[in-house]
């Protein structure tokens, strides 16, 4: 059973043949709209410090880098969010 990514509750079946082909990631747009919201904010805050941990190597960027990242997947956790997939590799996810 998929899961909504945003809310964690059990998205229904879509009927064979039925739009859209991908299957749904989320309950609904304010479901959408909320998780996209929240990946805008989470990553504005560890852009900066994980851009600068890159280049200093500086143990408290990194330090405060994985705080973040804790804390987020603390707070999915405490919504009953899925767990964030795996990410692509580099060359699939490069943009720009
Ligand atoms: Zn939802």
């Amino acid at each position: 059973m998929t899961l909504c990514a945003n809310c964690g509750k059990p998205l229904d079946p879509l009927p064979p043949g039925s739009y859209p082909r991908p299957p749904r990631r989320f309950c609904d747009r304010a479901c959408n709209a909320a998780h996209m919201r929240r990946r805008h904010l989470r990553g504005l805050a560890v852009i900066d410090a994980g851009l600068y941990w890159r280049k200093s190597r500086d143990k408290q960027a990194l330090s405060t880098l994985c705080y973040l990242l804790d804390q987020f997947n603390r707070e999915d956790r405490a919504a009953g969010r899925p767990l964030t997939p795996k990410p692509a590799t580099v060359r699939a996810r490069r943009v720009g």
